[in-house]
Order: structure tokens, then sequence, then C-alpha cells
């Protein structure tokens, strides 16, 4: 007999996502010819760009010959592509890592959720709240984040809020932690974190011997030159900090699925025997044993977004969403409401007038503008009387979401 692992079942029973589709079906099958607008989701909705695609071709071309075809790869990726990756995306910010220090992955969430597999069940963990779902759901199926209580907190989890009050700027926590899940800049709120600030994390890490897990997802978005792209720009973060990065919101391969994940040497564990380990040949062991690599498509296919065109028709795409972005945000404090995030990031974090839910805000706009947003309080309990938009609709579609949403407010 095969027992469960007893941990899945205390997860809630749907994803997010899926609680919001049931209930935008329930609404379709009411209202059959509601012309439904979907900023909800954070899927990007602009093709992937020429020089993508054109890498694409070739790549696929290449699979057509016995003399260019691609079987297995190496599980940490391309050496073309690791090598574009420091050439592009470190150098030229003054970090200097070495190529083994680069994991080729399928996207993010696989990473965000796997890492925590490295460290012992019983670590105490930290994560900003409201945050990325898979950082804590992770942790619950491995039975680290303890009994969800009644208020929606992991007994195990501290969290750290972000709301209006402190202007989305966690606190230091007050107890010292193992291990801290960052994301900046963040989903679900679209804030960022100055250089200041993030030092302040690093210099925390560093003291109390933390491990931070640093989502740099949205790091494309960044548009004041005081946020940092990644927090190897803050001196000692290469001691404490494993970063992620995603090409699904930088070059729209949220279909394509290609990521990396940074693991500096100098980031090492305790033993409970006193030593220390550095991580990196671990994750490799792991990534080893249970990966079997991204496709070499895929990978070209992201090599291709550091070349000369592909950089221009990228900056492109993600500056067609931030119009989307100040436009939402312009037009929506108009009309009156308090909205936080878009300046760096692709998410607009709208507060729910005069004390309504998440939800019952969800279902206002669904049922009276018919748009589809994310109830905050899905991304924690500090998200309850919020609501998330993306940018990434056309701008066809977010400006009739918002004529609507002016007309009904
Ligand atoms: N990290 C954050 C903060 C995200 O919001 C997302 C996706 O929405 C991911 C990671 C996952 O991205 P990927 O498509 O690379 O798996």
């Amino acid at each position: 007999m095969a027992l469960v692992n007893d941990h899945f079942l205390k997860l809630p029973n749907n994803y997010l996502f899926a609680d919001i589709a049931k209930k935008v079906n329930i609404f379709k099958a009411q209202n059959p010819r509601a012309d439904i607008i979907s900023l909800g989701i954070g899927d990007v909705t602009q093709p992937l760009c020429p020089a993508v695609i054109e890498a694409l071709h070739r790549a696929t071309d290449e699979m057509a010959s016995a003399g260019t075809f691609h079987g297995y790869g190496p599980e940490q990726g391309y050496d073309f592509l690791r090598d574009a990756i420091l050439k592009n995306d470190f150098l030229p910010r003054g970090i200097h890592l070495d190529r083994d220090e680069i994991f080729i992955n399928d996207g993010a969430k696989s990473d965000t959720g796997n890492i925590q597999e490295l460290i012992r069940w019983d670590n105490s963990i930290a994560v900003t709240d409201p945050i990325y779902p898979v950082y804590i759901d992770s942790n619950v199926m491995i039975g680290r984040a303890g009994i969800k209580g009644d208020d929606g907190r992991w007994s195990n989890v501290i969290y750290l809020p972000c709301t209006a009050e402190n202007n989305f700027i966690p606190q230091l926590p007050a107890q010292r932690v193992d291990v801290i899940y960052l994301c900046y800049p963040n989903t679900p709120t679209g804030t960022a974190l100055s250089r200041d600030e993030l030092k302040r994390w690093v210099n925390y890490a560093l003291k109390n011997d933390t491990l931070i897990f640093f989502d740099a997802a949205y790091e494309a978005y960044i548009q004041h030159p005081d946020v940092p792209h990644s927090i190897y720009e803050i001196k000692g973060a290469r001691r404490c900090a494993i970063e992620f990065h995603s090409y699904s919101k930088t070059a729209g391969f949220t279909g394509i699925r290609c990521g990396y994940t940074v693991v500096p040497k100098e980031v090492t564990v305790a033993t409970l025997y006193g030593e220390r380990l550095p991580l990196n040949p671990l994750w490799n062991r792991r990534q080893s044993t249970k990966f079997n690599g991204t496709s070499y498509l895929s990978q070209r296919a992201a090599e291709a977004t550091y070349s000369p065109e592909g950089r221009l028709q990228i900056r492109k795409t993600i500056d067609y969403y931030m119009l989307n972005a100040r436009h939402m945000k312009e037009t929506l404090r108009k009309i009156g409401l308090k909205v936080f995030g878009g300046d760096d990031g692709p998410y607009l974090w709208v507060q729910a007038p005069s004390g309504m839910t998440s939800w019952r805000f969800f279902e206002q706009m669904l049922y009276n503008t018919h748009v589809v947003c994310t109830p905050g309080v899905g991304f924690g309990p500090s998200g309850e009387g919020y609501v998330r938009l993306t940018a990434f609709g056309t701008h066809e579609q977010t400006d009739e979401a918002l004529e609507r949403i002016k007309n009904f407010y």
C-alpha cells in the first residue's frame, strides 16, 4: 500500500487561477454574450520577436539533418547560452560569475519551487506578503510550512507584510530566519526595491547567516536606475543569495519555456556537524538527477534575445506593456482608486474601494465591467482588500477595459 505524502493534503484544493477560471466560467454561462477582457493571469499577449522566430527556424532546420541534430543536451544548459547570459546580463553590471554558476532551466517556476529541496525540512522561512504562491506551496509539499490557520497564514512561515501602510517596503524580520524569499520587481504588487533597500536585506542575510532566494523574473521591466536588476549588484550578495531569471516576461517565452538560476559558488549552508557546504555542487547534483535539460530550440531562442536586433525587439515589447501600465495607473488614479506598482513592474496593485474584500471587488469588476482581475488575497493574507491587474494586455484591450472601469466607478 502506497501512503500519500499527506503534506499535499494541506494544500488548498485549487490553484488560485483555477478558482478564478471557475468563477469566470459561471459568469460566462450566465452571460454568454459578454465580451470578457482578462487582465488577471500574468500571461503575455505579444508574439515572439522576429530575432527569436528566426533562431527557432534555424534551430529547427538543424534538427532535420543527422549532422546538426541535437539530442540530450547538458543538464546545466548549453555553453552558448550560459556565456551569452554572463556577457549580457551580468558583466555590464560589473558582476563576474563563472559559467558553471549558471543553470539553464525551463522557466523560473520550476526552480523557485524546487530550490527548497536543498535545505532541511526544519529551516525557518520568511516571505514578503503578498507573494508568488509557488514559494509557499512548494514548502507546504515538503512539510516545512506547518499548518494553515483560519487567518490564511501557515504556522511555520514568517510573513513580512507589504501594504500601502509601509509603502510596500517590507520590514526586516524581527527574529533570525534561515531562508527568505524575495521577488523584485514584485508580483503581485508591481513595486520595486531601491538599491539601498535591497542592501538592508543582503546585510541582514550576511549578519544572520540567512539564505536569500531572489526571484528576478521581472527585472527587464525596471525603469529607474536606482532599482537593481540583480541582487549581485549588492556587495556580499554572492555569499548569501541564489537568483532566478526567466525569459517568460522578458521575451514572451511563456509558451517556449526557458529561464536560468544563478547559484554562486560562495553560497554555503551548514551541516549538523558544523561544516559549511557550497550549494552550487548540490544544485548541480540535483539537476543532473532530476532534470534532463531545456530543449535546444528554447535555448537557441533565448540566445537570440541577446543579439543586437533581439535586444531592440524585446525592449520594444516591454515598452509596449509599460505604456499600458502607465496609462492604467493614470486612469485608475484619476477615477479615485488607490493604485500602486506599475512603475518598475508590469502589474498594478489596486486597493478595493471602501473596505471591500478582494473577492468582492473581483466580482464587482467582473459583473459590471466584464474585466477579470486577480483577487489580492490569493497571493497571501496581506493581499486582502487589493486586486492585481496586469499590463500584459493589448493596447486595445487595455483601453477598452479602462473605459469600462471608468464608466462604472
Ligand atoms: N516568478 C514569478 C514572480 C512569476 O510571477 C512567475 C510567473 O508568473 C514565475 C516566476 C514563473 O515564470 P516562468 O514562466 O519562467 O516559469
